[in-house]
């Protein structure tokens, strides 16, 4: 049988320094647990529109849709700020989550231990989190139509149109369901059925999948609105979030920072299941290019390294692996090595990008 492939798309920014040490670790995993992936790179963002005139060239569209796992490091930066819309960075990226028809974003929270001081809450109200947001990512009113902006009389209109329909609120809902079953089987189901109609039939929905096909796992509706309230108040109530992709956007965003880092946060965005059983899979820190600080060795790698230890796990079924990994993170952190991001104001020296990938790789050696 041939070995997993992946395709890496470093991007641009801090995008390839991350990426770089998923790289290491990628070798690692060939070297000392036998699990080799034949992996491949290319451009993708700013990078992708220096080379070719386009954020996303079509033969690195074709490569992606073949290969088990697409790991991106991240796109953009204030060069491409001038380009017209249909060539920025950003569009390469959200091609990919089209084409490849990625529906599904998970977005996990978790706040290890040793960074629990380092959050904006309360040590007691983010200590042991692990909540995962799944946000619908294809459809929606970054995507409806009509959309625009019109002349309308003596003034202008922007206008986007927020559309569902029942099967895109059905796969997310399953796919919501399914990962709670993995999880402890709680689901809380965010939208704004009293304003829109679009959240009313969310709601039928997501209630109809439940009844149907996952009665065992408890499921409940919040408003959104609500649901960002309570995400700060006691975030810990929360097992899985499904929501739609505007709020899933807001949502997953302050609930990352009840975490701490930007540079924490991993994310998959799943799609449907491919001939191999593996679904459509994109890995990609949550992050941006962060500009501020590309090329200067500050990044921290491991928001990288844990969407890599989600790819373990969800693309490759390889959950013990990516424990492992997981593990190998925690123990550093609670051995005290930080990036700069990671720091207070106790003086401590910080670890360049690669000394954080070192230290994860020497961890993982002594996990062995
Ligand atoms: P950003 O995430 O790049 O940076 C926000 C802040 O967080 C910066 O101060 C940055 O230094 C810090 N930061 C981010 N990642 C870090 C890491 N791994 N380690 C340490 N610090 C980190 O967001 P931004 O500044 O709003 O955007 C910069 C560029 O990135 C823009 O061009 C934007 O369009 C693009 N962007 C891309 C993606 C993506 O590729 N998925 C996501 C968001 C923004």
């Amino acid at each position: 049988m041939s070995n997993p492939s992946i395709l890496i798309l470093p991007g641009d920014g801090i995008g390839p320094e991350v990426m770089a040490e998923v790289r290491k670790i990628i070798d690692w995993y060939g070297a000392k647990r036998d699990l080799v992936f034949d992996v491949s790179e290319d451009l993708v963002g700013g990078c992708a529109y220096d080379k070719h005139g386009t954020p996303l060239h079509d033969d690195t569209m074709a490569k992606a849709q073949e290969v088990d796992a697409v790991l991106l490091g991240a796109v953009g930066g204030p060069k491409y700020d001038a380009l017209d819309f249909s060539v920025k960075p950003e569009r390469g990226l959200l091609r990919l989550r089209k084409e490849m028809d990625l529906y599904s974003n998970l977005r996990p929270a978790q706040c290890f231990d040793a960074l629990a001081d380092f959050s904006s809450l309360k040590k007691d109200v983010v200590a042991g989190l692990d909540i995962m947001i799944v946000r619908e990512l294809t459809s929606g009113i970054y995507f409806g139509e009509p959309r625009g902006i019109f002349k309308e009389g003596n003034e202008r209109v922007g206008i986007n149109t927020q559309r569902y329909t029942e099967s895109e609120i059905e796969r997310v809902a399953r796919s919501a369901f399914e990962l709670a079953r993995r999880r402890n089987n709680k689901v809380c189901s965010m939208e704004k059925a009293n304003v829109m109609e679009s959240g009313i039939l969310w709601r039928e929905v997501v209630q109809k999948v439940h009844d149907t096909e996952y009665p065992d796992v408890e499921l409940s509706h919040m408003y959104a609105d609500a649901g960002a309230m309570q995400l700060c108040r006691w975030p810990k109530q929360f097992d899985v979030i499904v929501t739609d992709n505007l709020f899933g956007d807001l949502l997953s965003d302050a609930a990352a920072m009840l975490t701490g880092s930007l540079g924490m946060l991993p994310s998959a965005s799943l799609g449907a299941p491919m001939a191999n059983g593996r679904p459509k899979a994109l890995y990609e820190p949550v992050h941006g290019s962060a500009p501020d600080i590309a090329g200067q060795g500050k990044a921290n790698p491991i928001a990288c390294i844990l969407s890599f230890a989600m790819a373990l796990r969800y693309s490759f079924d390889n959950g013990a692996e990516a424990d492992r990994l997981e593990k190998a993170i925690e123990t550093v952190l609670a051995n005290g090595a930080r990036t700069a991001d990671l720091l207070g104001e106790d003086g401590v020296t910080p670890l360049s990008t690669s000394e954080m990938g070192d230290a994860i790789l020497a961890a993982l050696d002594a996990s062995l």
